[in-house]
């Protein structure tokens, strides 16, 4: 019997055996000809999952915190306002993280379970001139998303600089960068980007190159600071070497091989799978009485999903019953629920038997743990929503 359990969390998930195989190939110099070709790729590449064909792109090492600050120390200065719009555990983060360069970062937080309403987001812009703002797409503390659409149209109408965290959405959700004109799109390589935990990814627009080309004062952060880390990127984009430090070469050769994975499928393709997953296994869940944190079908992301734990069921248990069953899943995140939901990642090459196995996974679980449902009724529920 396999002894493997099937990941199934908001990142790391599931990962392809080419991309696990590229990250065990003895390690050359990442000045050595071939590994510049497989960087300068992964850079071409992303513009093209990110839908920015004129983006300039970042490969970094470090996780999705790490792109969450390069976006914000060589975009912001002291004394700069930025807006920051939370819809979650990351929103708060981002507030956090911001008030290190500027103290004059205010918060628009959504109500739990839905999102701040745009006409809320502009009266706050007419408020104040801000530099930028800031918002997740898909808040992997409530599965709650975001559409960029009308905020990144606000960005324009108010020259804000606009910074989408797409942590838990790059590759996964519809993201069209340069058509909706988002300034900043960031993600993690253990997300949708399907590559093991250790890469920070960013694109940035000529705007937001300009902004930060224009800037009065250095970046207060030595290692994320652009003027560091745009020559190297523009040498690999042109098949030369480059040095500040040392990139994560087993990680960028798995990059290459998960996004030639990413354009295979297609991200249009693939933004469709992932809208098909999610409903199905939203259904699921609700057929068996269980509630979701986002409010509705609208703002729920289908990158993950966020179910409430039904009457009687104790969180511990419960996911200690599901890894029984050979699925690893999440418990809650945000402080003030945290023992009272649960978080199944969905996301990246995700099929229909891993959404499967994971449903009757979480149905023997919940029986295990008393809650009465009739056996296969979220399977059978799931399978003709991925069979339409
Ligand atoms: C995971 C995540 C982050 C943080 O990424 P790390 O790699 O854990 O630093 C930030 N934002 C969102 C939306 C995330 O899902």
């Amino acid at each position: 019997m396999k002894a493997r359990k099937l990941l199934m969390i908001p990142g790391p998930i599931e990962f392809e055996p080419e991309v696990l195989q590229a990250m065990s190939t003895p390690t050359t110099s990442h000045l050595a000809p071939d590994f510049t070709e497989s960087f300068g790729n992964s850079l071409d590449m992303m513009k093209e999952v990110w839908l920015a064909p004129s983006g300039q792109p970042f490969i970094v090492a470090g996780s999705g915190t790490l792109a969450m600050d390069m976006a914000a120390c060589n975009l912001v200065e002291q004394g700069d306002h930025v807006l920051v719009i939370s819809t979650g555990y990351f929103g708060e983060r981002y507030a956090d993280l911001l008030r290190r360069y500027t103290p004059n970062v205010d918060v628009l937080k959504a109500d739990l379970g839905k999102v701040v309403p745009a006409d809320q987001i502009e009266d706050q812009l007419k408020k104040k001139n801000y530099k930028l703002l800031t918002f997740t797409h898909v808040d992997t503390s409530t599965a709650v998303i975001n559409d960029p659409r009308p905020i990144a149209e606000l960005g324009k109408k108010y020259d804000v600089l606009t910074i989408l965290d797409g942590v838990c959405s790059v590759a996964g959700e519809e993201i069209r960068q340069e058509e909706w004109g988002i300034d900043v799109v960031f993600t993690a390589s253990q997300k949708a980007i399907s590559v093991p935990p250790g890469l920070a990814l960013l694109v940035a627009s000529g705007r937001a190159m300009k902004v930060w080309k224009n800037r009065k004062t250095p970046v207060a952060n030595y290692y994320a600071d652009w003027s560091n880390w745009l020559p190297v990127m523009e040498a690999y984009g042109s098949r030369k070497p480059a040095y500040f430090g040392t990139p994560a070469v087993n990680l960028v050769l798995a990059l290459e091989k998960s996004l030639q994975n990413i354009l295979r499928e297609g991200v249009e393709k693939r933004f469709m799978r992932h809208q098909k997953m999610g409903k199905a296994f939203r259904e699921a869940m609700k057929v068996a009485g269980l509630q979701m944190i986002p409010d509705t079908e609208q703002v729920s992301a289908n990158t993950l999903s966020a179910p409430y734990y039904p009457g009687g069921v104790q969180g511990k248990e419960f996911l200690q019953k599901a890894s029984r069953e050979g699925i690893m899943l999440a418990g809650g995140l945000l402080a003030e629920l945290k023992t009272q939901y649960f978080r199944v990642g969905h996301m990246g090459s995700v099929n229909r038997a891993d959404l499967l196995a994971t449903i009757g996974a979480i149905e023997s679980a919940l029986r295990h743990c008393s809650y009465e449902i009739e056996p296969g009724i979220c399977l059978k529920r799931a399978q003709e929503i991925l069979d339409s």
